[in-house]
């Protein structure tokens, strides 16, 4: 890819505050874009309003402005610059569902499951995924709900890419006919995140590591639309302590948390950036980074992807 053309987005969804790790997330998906002089964006994914947190969103505009992340173009064309809001593209995605119908990639299934939770479904069971066009006629006919779900090839595997994690096959048995568009019309959360980064031209796809299960379903879906597969950068956890992720249901702490603590914002950004990422080359040994340095210094390979220790005493060393 060549370097002005890398596009990134940070993605969260607003679902509580940022902690820590989406920090490191956002940190590393801004400096891959202004390494590269490419594009950063960023992209709201509030599709499931029922998980929505109060708040949450201006939490997340606020960290990335007083942090210095500021992203580059939004759907306001002459306007201001704003990130995309997934909530506000929800009639987008059907046809892109449809076509996946037509293409045999996904179909229409009528039956009566909790339409979200594929977790206790059963496409063995499923007698949706092999209906005849005469049948599938005669229920839209008849105006039943119908959710439409990915058909996963029953036989074979699924090679998929990460930068850090390498190459990682999966058994397609052992994947899900996934929900890709709800019995509202609108799209579950893998959907449209993978037809959104497609859209926005995104070529460098940077997030946490409990989405690498869910990575080999994307590779089928972009290679049934015929789409390039983004170069994919999955960041091991945050850890709290040797055994338990950071997360922001267990209250640990968040970018305002450490600000009141009375730690400066520079020295939050150094310290997030090397939790999980070793500079090379002749600045292997710096401990110190301004935002600037870090840029110049970036690069994917340096990520890594054994989990890394939240350790509020070495943020003391930095400030
Ligand atoms: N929206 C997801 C989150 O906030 C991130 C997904 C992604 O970056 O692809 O956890």
């Amino acid at each position: 890819i060549p370097k002005g053309k890398v596009r990134t987005r940070f993605a969260p969804s607003p679902t509580g505050y940022m902690h820590v790790g989406n920090l490191r997330t956002a940190l590393y998906t801004w400096l891959i874009a202004r390494h590269a002089g490419g594009t950063f964006i960023l992209r709201i994914e509030d599709t499931d309003q029922g998980r929505l947190v109060e708040g949450a969103t201006e939490v997340i505009y606020r960290t990335l402005a007083e942090c210095g992340l500021t992203h580059d173009e939004g759907p306001d064309v002459g306007g201001p610059v704003g990130p995309y809001i997934q909530s506000e593209r929800r009639n987008l995605y059907g046809k892109y569902a449809e076509l996946l119908v037509e293409r045999g990639a996904a179909y229409y299934c009528f039956c009566e499951k909790a339409e979200e939770d594929s977790g206790d479904w059963d496409r063995a069971e499923d007698p949706c995924r092999c209906m005849s066009a005469e049948e599938i006629q005669a229920n839209l006919d008849a105006g039943k709900p119908y959710v439409i779900r990915q058909k996963i090839p029953h036989e074979g595997t699924t090679t998929f890419h990460d930068v850090s994690f390498g190459d990682i096959t999966v058994e397609n048995q052992t994947l899900d006919d996934q929900v890709l568009l709800k019995r509202d019309g609108l799209p579950t959360y893998n959907f449209a995140n993978v037809v959104d980064d497609h859209l926005m031209g995104i070529t460098h796809v940077v997030r946490g590591s409990e989405y690498l299960s869910s990575a080999p379903k994307y590779n089928l879906l972009y290679e049934a639309f015929g789409w390039e597969i983004p170069t994919y950068v999955h960041c091991s956890p945050v850890m709290r302590d040797q055994h338990n992720k950071m997360s922001k249901r267990h209250g640990d702490p968040s970018y305002e948390d450490l600000i009141a603590q009375g730690y400066l914002t520079p020295a939050v950004l150094n310290y997030v950036a090397l939790l999980g990422w070793a500079p090379k080359g002749e600045r292997s040994e710096q401990e110190i980074f301004s935002l600037a340095e870090l840029v110049d210094a970036f690069d994917i390979a340096g990520i890594s992807k054994s989990p890394a220790i939240f350790d509020l005493a070495k943020l003391d060393y930095f400030n």
